[in-house]
């Protein structure tokens, strides 16, 4: 595969304000393109310290991916020092021109001379267009020594890095990848990683093409499976060792295709035509804004509880005030009353419910990280206890996904109810 570096400049990355998400989105698009990532840069902008890294990035990549400081200011010096480095002339485009002028006279702003900086391109570039903001991006060809190397140079903003990246960069290298890396991901639910493992222990170890691998993301287990050569060769290397992960994971692949536990149940109530709702105490509406962030949401949810206090949980959803005042809210009595009473009084088919204690402090006598998920599906309710590790936002995060995910299981009829 061909070598690929990417430069970041910017320093406010370095100060740590703003994550590094393009090289990141970058990154992982890259390797199916026949582009193997060597080494992720950031540099501030500082003109001497960006020449040293792209002159050294030349000397070691056939692409190279420079990424924000194409903007109309005194420190956006990208496009400039590329020019420098690569020895070219900075040269006008007038389409670029005049799409500027049409742009400030249409927001009836005003043009000063830095914002017609953004026309000016190292010779030879191939522009690229930019759909989401005013600093169009570029690609450049230039043999170095021998060796004819790509440069590729986009904003920093990644509403405007990404579709850039994706639409008008990425065409533009197809032709010049040889063999590709791809890969696909298993998440899976339900079995603990070191078990993943001793599963597929005949796939991981002792393989160069393709190589299995595993890790731990919010509480699901990923494999990765990846294969490199042809873009057909490869995917039929991943398709023999998807076929074993299948047979041997079955139900407890929850998506083969980086989708969201809220996205993959979606698309399962979609099919099963069944409806959903939730009743939120310590996620605070977190499920029902996952579910709904999902394209489509509105055929599977109609109402969502977000039941706080103890008085919103007896009033909304009808759970026993005895029942709190006996077993507390954090409880698994009460997280089932409200996954049932939830689903009765939005008319659903199917109703999850969290209680617990966020934190960072103690709660009824209650740990941090103490959450009760139940999930009401067809006269049964399956409540389970969970502990999570980390802060508070952690900690709802992976309740609402927990809750999601023993949905579709309940749906698939894979948890039992009453099981743990
Ligand atoms: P603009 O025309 O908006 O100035 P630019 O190409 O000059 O675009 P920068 O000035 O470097 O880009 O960055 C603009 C903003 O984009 C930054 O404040 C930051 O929020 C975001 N940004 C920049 N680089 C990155 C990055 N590598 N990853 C994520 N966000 C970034
Ligand atoms: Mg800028």
């Amino acid at each position: 595969m061909k070598k690929a570096e990417i430069i970041s400049v910017g320093t406010e990355l370095l100060m740590g304000q703003v994550a590094n998400t393009d090289a990141q989105y970058i990154s992982g698009l890259l390797p199916s393109y026949g582009f193997a990532v060597y080494y992720h840069i950031v540099v501030g902008d500082n003109r001497d310290r960006l020449s040293e890294c792209i002159r050294e990035s030349l000397g070691r990549a056939d692409l190279v991916v420079l990424t924000g400081g194409l903007g109309p200011t005194e420190d956006d010096l990208t496009k400039k020092t590329v020019a420098e480095v690569l020895g070219l002339e900075m040269i006008k485009d007038a389409k670029t021109e005049s799409e500027l002028f049409a742009y400030f006279s249409k927001t009836g702003r005003n043009m000063s001379p830095s914002n017609l900086s953004q026309a000016y391109f190292p010779e030879g570039s191939t522009i690229l267009e930019n759909d989401f903001g005013t600093a169009p991006g570029c690609l450049i060809k230039k043999t170095v020594g021998d060796e004819e190397k790509i440069i590729i140079l986009l904003p920093g903003p990644p509403s405007e890095l990404c579709p850039m990246f994706k639409n008008k960069a990425l065409p533009l290298l197809k032709e010049e990848g040889e063999d590709v890396l791809l890969s696909k991901f298993f998440d899976i639910s339900g079995v603990p990683e070191s078990e993943v493992e001793r599963i597929l222990s005949d796939i991981i170890s002792g393989r160069t093409n393709p190589t299995v691998a595993t890790y731990v993301k919010d509480g699901l287990v990923t494999v990765r499976v990846s294969a490199s050569g042809q873009v057909a060769e490869a995917e039929q290397l991943i398709e023999e060792d998807a076929k074993i992960i299948r047979e041997r994971f079955g139900g407890n692949i929850v998506s083969e295709n980086r989708q969201s536990p809220a996205e993959v149940l979606v698309r399962l109530c979609e099919r099963e035509k069944l409806m959903l709702t939730a009743a939120e105490s310590c996620t605070g509406g977190m499920i029902a804004e996952m579910i709904t962030s999902v394209p489509g949401a509105s055929n599977v949810i109609g109402s969502s509880f977000v039941t706080y206090s103890n008085d919103a949980k007896i009033r909304l959803l009808g759970v026993d005030d005895a029942v709190i005042e006996k077993y507390g809210c954090v409880s698994r009595e009460c997280a089932k009353m409200m996954a049932e009473g939830a689903a009765k009084a939005a008319g659903a088919d199917v109703g999850v419910s969290t209680t617990g204690n966020a934190g960072p402090g103690t709660l009824e006598d209650k740990p941090a990280g103490l959450v009760y998920i139940g999930v009401y599906y067809k006269g049964e309710t399956v409540v389970k206890e969970c502990y999570f590790k980390g802060g508070r936002d952690h900690v709802r995060r992976r309740a609402s996904n927990t809750a999601l995910e023993t949905a579709r299981r309940m749906i698939l009829g894979i948890e039992a109810a009453n099981g743990h």
